[in-house]
């Protein structure tokens, strides 16, 4: 709905959002639970987002495949025990295509119908030098292509708005992102990012180049900026220096870093609702509440669940 110019100037992208029902869809990332106070912690954030009927979850493919059989069993028991649509995400890298393609003949045995296909990073440092494996498949696109051989899954694969750490530019990683859609993938989400107005250009970009998938940006709502920089450095993703002084000398003072984290990812996200965007992909850190909050500016809200027998 477009406002009249007097209010829409008077009001900011959160209040013009107002929590209205637009249309917007959302998914949640999760990560597998090293322990089971972690697993405890996780299936609560997953009770308390379950309602706001997410297009679909993932689950993170630990690096080089080390949370095999974690990623499996958590999207296993999401499709047991809840109505929602898991995608289990698969890395590549350090495997042969044998052994991957044995995961992805599990993962359909097991009921999981869609899958994030990921390159992976090469082991000890992400931005390192890459060095397949000969029997391995080479970087997403092979993957793409090895999974649908397989079964007819549907694939999503990665974006990189500032640009992936190997790449030389935009113009490559656009034309990475075409041959993984001419291999079969089908929707993209993006690394996350914090400078809306860098994202809005790369997306032109991207559409001017063709492509018409869907694309979600990927939105990391964070309360902990030293981490967030651990994070982001080694993925090249540069973090605005006004997003830094916002945390400033709040080291001991984690309820106004909450409160922060919160309004600057609502207010990106509800630019981007405005600029046209309609599908949000939210890296949780296994957590529900800010999450939340910020579906509630989108517009998002619980639907009723339908018990497990009635749905399936
Ligand atoms: P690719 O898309 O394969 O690209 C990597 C490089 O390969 C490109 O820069 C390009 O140089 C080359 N390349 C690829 N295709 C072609 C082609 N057709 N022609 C020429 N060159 C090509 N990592 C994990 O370990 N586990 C996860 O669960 C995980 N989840 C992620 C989820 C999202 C949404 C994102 C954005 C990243 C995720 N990652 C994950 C990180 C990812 O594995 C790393 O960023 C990795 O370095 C690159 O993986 P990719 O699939 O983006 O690589």
């Amino acid at each position: 709905m477009t406002l009249p110019p007097a209010q829409s100037s008077a009001l900011g992208p959160v209040a013009r959002a107002g929590g209205r029902d637009n249309g917007v869809r959302v998914s949640f990332e999760f990560s597998p639970p090293k322990t089971p106070q972690a697993e405890e912690s996780l299936w609560a954030a997953i009770r308390r987002l379950e309602p706001l009927n997410p297009s679909f979850v993932s689950v993170t493919y630990g690096a080089g495949g080390s949370t095999r059989e974690r990623t499996h069993r958590t999207v296993k028991r999401m499709l047991d025990e809840t109505t929602l649509k898991p995608a289990a995400h698969l890395t590549c890298v350090g495997a042969s295509r044998e052994e991957v393609d044995e995961v992805v003949r599990d993962y359909w045995e097991s009921g999981i119908r869609h899958i994030v296909a990921l390159r992976g990073d090469p082991p000890g440092a992400i931005g390192g030098a890459y060095e397949p494996r000969a029997d391995g498949y080479l970087n997403a696109t092979e993957l793409t292509a090895g999974i649908l051989k397989v079964a007819p899954f549907e694939v999503s694969v990665s974006l990189y708005p500032q640009v992936h750490p190997e790449s030389p530019g935009i113009d490559h990683d656009i034309d990475v992102l075409k041959a993984k859609v001419d291999a079969g993938a089908t929707r993209a989400i993006t690394q996350f990012f914090f400078d809306t107005d860098v994202f809005l250009r790369f997306m032109d970009k991207v559409r001017k180049a063709g492509v018409t998938i869907p694309i979600s940006p990927g939105i990391m709502p964070v309360s902990n900026f030293k981490g967030l920089q651990r994070m982001a450095e080694p993925c090249g993703i540069p973090l605005p220096s006004w997003l830094g002084g916002l945390f400033d000398g709040l080291d001991d003072d984690p309820d106004t870093r909450r409160l922060i984290a919160g309004s600057v990812a609502a207010e990106m996200c509800a630019r981007l609702a405005e600029e046209g965007f309609s599908d949000f992909h939210f890296y949780t850190l296994n957590r529900a509440d800010l999450v939340y909050a910020i579906c509630r500016v989108l517009g998002v809200r619980e639907a009723p669940i339908a018990p497990k027998e009635a749905a399936a």
